[in-house]
């Protein structure tokens, strides 16, 4: 294969491989991804966090120095004696707005939107900007999407990093074994997964699937697999419909490993999850931003700080909301990019010995804290605490949503039997709490964008 970037990336067709497309790297690529994912399984070990913080302090600044002046936006504010604390934070509406000046590769965001609608209308993944780049729109509720630029040895970084991280030692054996067939991974993405439509090799096959396919598409061609799926990864609310039709008896075939990717993972899903598949599901905290966390084999969902610098905008009670800086991005520079989640992480080292930071809670979006009205004061409500309050004793629920209207709490029930109990039960936590007169009522179930990411809890602004 000819090594013109240009050329890197051949999509094949969808008819080739069933459930849809899978891409074949160029070498080069693929030693990236080998390179990355040695590293990232059996590298980076840190004594202790003053260790890892200065290797990071190292990392950014040679990242600025090198990336951040082919950048236009960021040129003046890396050359000598620059101080990283003066650099401006972003957000995604400053980041469109100097778009075309915070990439290293001179991409235009009309240039960069045109080919992230092509492919989203088409279901083509085809489409690439500036010759070898490919476009992923972030999921946003509000306002514009935000837009990322990837390259393939981006692509390849990341595929090598999740691959080493969540893949569990049988896995990692059968990819080794080159008289064993394939690793097969069965990928469930939304629009826009484009990003991470990546790796063909003769070790490792990828299969995307497109959520906006039906369910039962996918379905059938997971049963229809010929030997054991080695890894299934898919968003939280997919993995739930599969728990399901797995326990119906539609999904007779073995499944090695889960992955939730993209959503929160609730308890009560996981729980969910792993008794329909007899596997514990591995957890990957992925933004269209960047990879921000992942799960380790003592179960804890480490920060991914060997790729990203987080720092923290304190909300108070622990929780805050991070600032990144991924130094592993050269194309499309992501410093100081305040992302809308809110986070809680632990103060204690985890059990597995990295020395990362662990995190408790991955408590949604901003615009998913509730903001009711206290006696004196607004109370914040955290989705954390809602999904606490959802879980009321021997009352059944197949799912819920709560959407906050001025101060009225909508309720959304699915398959309940006594709503009006789950009601006040909610009702009486959040005046637990310190809201005054909670005003909780009953809705009929919304109907939603199979596309859109599921979120149980938002707060609606007018
Ligand atoms: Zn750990």
């Amino acid at each position: 294969m000819s090594d013109d970037p240009r050329h890197a990336l051949i999509v094949s067709g969808a008819a080739a491989y069933p459930g849809g497309v899978v891409s074949r790297g160029s070498a080069r690529e693929r030693g990236t991804l080998v390179v990355r994912f040695v590293r990232a399984r059996w590298g980076y070990r840190f004594r202790g966090r003053a260790q890892l913080e200065r290797w990071q302090r190292r990392r950014v600044a040679r990242h600025l120095r090198v990336h951040g002046a082919r950048a236009p936006f960021y040129a003046p504010l890396v050359g000598p004696g620059a101080r990283f604390d003066r650099i401006p934070v972003v957000d995604k509406t400053a980041t469109l707005h100097r778009f075309d000046e915070m990439n290293t590769r001179g991409v235009r965001l009309a240039d960069a939107l045109a080919v992230a609608r092509q492919a989203e209308r088409t279901r083509d993944f085809a489409p690439l900007v500036a010759g070898d780049l490919t476009v992923g729109l972030s999921s946003g509720t509000s306002g514009r999407p935000g837009v990322f630029l990837v390259s393939p040895r981006e692509r390849m970084r990341w595929a090598g990093t999740v691959l080493a991280r969540v893949l569990d030692a049988g896995a990692v054996r059968r990819l080794l074994l080159p008289w064993t067939r394939p690793l097969e991974i069965r990928f469930f993405l939304r629009a826009g997964g484009h990003l991470y439509e990546s790796v063909r090799s003769s070790r490792v096959r990828f299969v995307f699937h497109d959520l906006l396919e039906p369910l039962d598409t996918h379905v059938s061609s997971l049963a229809g697999s010929r030997h054991p799926i080695d890894v299934l990864v898919a968003p939280a609310s997919v993995l739930v419909a599969l728990a399901a039709r797995r326990v119906a008896g539609d999904l007779p075939v073995a499944v090695r490993q889960v992955v939730s990717v993209a959503e929160v993972l609730d308890p009560h899903d996981r729980d969910l999850v792993e008794r329909a598949f007899g596997v514990r599901v591995s957890e990957v905290y992925q933004a269209t931003e960047g990879l921000l966390a992942l799960s380790c084999p003592a179960g804890s969902l480490h920060l991914h700080e060997e790729s990203v610098l987080v720092e923290r905008d304190p909300l108070g009670g622990g929780r805050f909301v991070p600032i990144v800086t991924d130094f592993d991005r050269s194309t499309q520079l992501v410093v100081r990019y305040r992302l809308d989640d809110v986070l809680r992480v632990s103060p204690l080292q985890c059990a597995c010995g990295r020395v990362t930071r662990v995190l408790e809670a991955v408590e949604g979006r901003e615009d998913d804290v509730l903001h009711l009205p206290g006696e004196s004061r607004r109370v914040e409500v955290f989705p954390d605490t809602v999904r606490r309050a959802m879980a009321v004793p021997s009352v059944e629920w197949a799912d819920w949503r709560i959407r906050q209207h001025g101060t009225v709490v909508e309720l959304a029930l699915l398959g309940c039997a006594d709503e009006g109990a789950v009601r006040d039960s909610l009702a009486a936590s959040l005046a637990a709490l310190g809201v005054h007169r909670p005003d909780v009522r009953l809705v009929p179930w919304p109907s939603e964008d199979p596309t859109a990411k599921v979120r149980r809890v938002a707060r609606v602004v007018a």
